[in-house]
């Protein structure tokens, strides 16, 4: 009896798979996963067939691909998409890869609106990953005051050392100056305007304004390092405010930058209320109670960071190359040495980190600030100068406090992918409207991991070390990593499956 029911069910399922076979043919085939889609809310154990780039079926059926992932005990989730990566060189999209970042766009800083086009076409066919950059506010400014054209952050040692882009107040002519490069940033298909307000105050009310006009004309978003960042919980909120007003005035996309700082359960409540009433705003956070920035940032100034918000260099200032705090007298030497060294700063209570997981609204990107020497692909991560552990460890940071503190998984991969398509999606722009999602018929962007062992590792003191507990990432349908390992070999052999998010 028990070897004919063995026969049985041996006969079936072998006619089922033949059967299958011949109807279906899949590339991948996601097979046994908990498919978990922030877009629906389905949670559920079912097999996911990849076809030419998109998610064909998603079944309890048995599916039969050229390839196949045993994904037993493990979730499968769309993507993550990250809207501030700094890493703009092909080793940091392939650290952001390691983290189960499938697209990474440099929304804040951006790129010089001169260059979009040449940016774009640096990347296409030979990225890791989906990239994408917004037109630089910042930038603009260099190119009009400081006459410097810095491509993207990879160039930022070139601008951020001049006098004018952060001070200066432009006349009536180089504000039309400004915006005009912006303008033909935004004509070359940028992602909106990313405007570095806080490092520049130069930037009157009236300049943020114009600019902010202008992303309205387009339609698109501006995403902003709030006026005084980090600041008090009066300047978070007022600067936030600001951002707000002219985005409700103007009818205009806007997105919060990293508002991990004070005030930033009114921040939220602000966001949220625009949301309610039907406003497309939104909002980032990293989660993390340090960030990291270029050390001649104005905010770190005595009168302002010591007179003003009462601070110490002594416990905030963090020199990632010698791991040492800085003094006010460091803190003094090193800003005339050395302007763009990045410190890490910190700011925030750890244990506010937790309450930020699974905010409604609210995406989480990573700020990663890597260094920028470009290096090979293939350097060895845990070789690279010591940086933020951010760029390597955002996501699955987030996923590992999930775990350990019982948040909503759910919740968490609504702020890794959907919540930043749906914006995207609302502000037009067609790449979004097709991914951040487990849908049939999207784009079969899929990330892969271990819901138990999944993990950052690294630390302020060795930032560059990889995340682990990813079994699998898809870009475009495509496995670009297998067992936290991504699959060099790809590379230099064809078009890599990397897609330009632009306009
Ligand atoms: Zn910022």
């Amino acid at each position: 009896m028990h070897t004919t029911l063995v026969r049985l069910l041996f006969i079936t399922s072998a006619f089922h798979c033949s059967a299958l076979a011949a109807q279906s043919d899949f590339d991948v085939v996601i097979a046994n996963g908990r498919i978990m889609d922030p877009s629906t809310g389905t949670d559920r154990i079912a097999n996911l067939g990849v076809r030419d780039g998109r998610i064909a079926a998603i079944s309890t059926e048995v599916l039969v691909g050229t390839k196949t992932i045993d994904a037993t005990g493990k979730v499968v989730a769309p993507g993550f998409i990250d809207t501030h990566f700094h890493g703009t060189l092909p080793i940091h999209y392939r650290m952001a890869l390691r983290m189960g970042v499938t697209t990474a766009m440099d929304l804040e800083f951006g790129a010089s609106g001169k260059r979009i086009d040449e940016w774009y076409a640096q990347r296409e066919g030979s990225s890791l990953i989906n990239f994408g950059t917004s037109v630089s506010h910042e930038l603009a400014r260099a190119s009009v005051l400081d006459g410097v054209d810095a491509i993207d952050t990879s160039e930022a040692y070139k601008s951020r050392p001049q006098p004018n882009w952060s001070r200066a107040v432009p006349t009536a002519q180089q504000h039309e100056a400004l915006l005009a490069i912006a303008r033909q940033g935004l004509n070359s298909g940028a992602i909106g305007i990313g405007s570095t307000l806080g490092y520049m105050p130069g930037v009157s009310a009236d300049e943020l304004f114009a600019v902010q006009s202008l992303s309205a004309e387009f339609g698109r978003q501006i995403s902003v390092h709030l006026r005084h960042t980090p600041g008090n919980d009066t300047d978070e909120i007022t600067g936030a405010q600001e951002v707000l007003a002219n985005a409700a005035a103007l009818g205009a996309p806007a997105m919060i930058n990293h508002f991990n700082n004070r005030g930033w359960r009114t921040v939220h409540q602000l966001i949220r209320g625009m949301q309610n009433n039907g406003h497309n705003v939104w909002g980032e956070i990293y989660p993390y109670h340090a960030g990291a920035t270029t050390i001649n940032a104005v905010f770190f100034e005595p009168r302002n960071w010591v007179d003003r918000l009462g601070n110490r260099y002594e416990n905030t200032l963090l020199d990632p190359s010698t791991n040492e705090f800085l003094t006010q007298a460091n803190y003094l030497q090193l800003r005339e040495s050395d302007p763009t060294r990045v410190v890490i700063v910190f700011k925030s209570p750890e244990e506010e980190v937790v309450e930020w997981l699974g905010l409604e609204g609210i995406s989480i990107a990573s700020d990663g600030l890597p260094d920028l020497q470009p290096v090979p692909i293939d350097t060895d991560l845990a070789s690279l100068p010591n940086a933020h552990p951010r760029a390597t460890g955002t996501y699955a940071k987030a996923l590992r406090m999930a775990r350990e503190n019982n948040l909503s998984l759910m919740a968490v991969l609504k702020q890794t992918s959907y919540t930043t398509a749906q914006h995207f999606e609302a502000a037009g722009l067609s790449a979004m409207a097709q991914r951040g999602r487990l849908t049939e018929g999207a784009v079969a962007d899929i990330v892969v991991f271990d819901p138990e062992r999944v993990t950052d590792n690294s630390t302020f003191r060795k930032g560059t070390l990889p995340a682990s507990g990813f079994a699998a990432v898809l870009v475009s349908g495509e496995l670009m990593l297998e067992n936290d390992r991504v699959l060099l070999e790809k590379v230099g052999n064809g078009p890599l499956p990397g897609k330009a998010i632009r306009y």
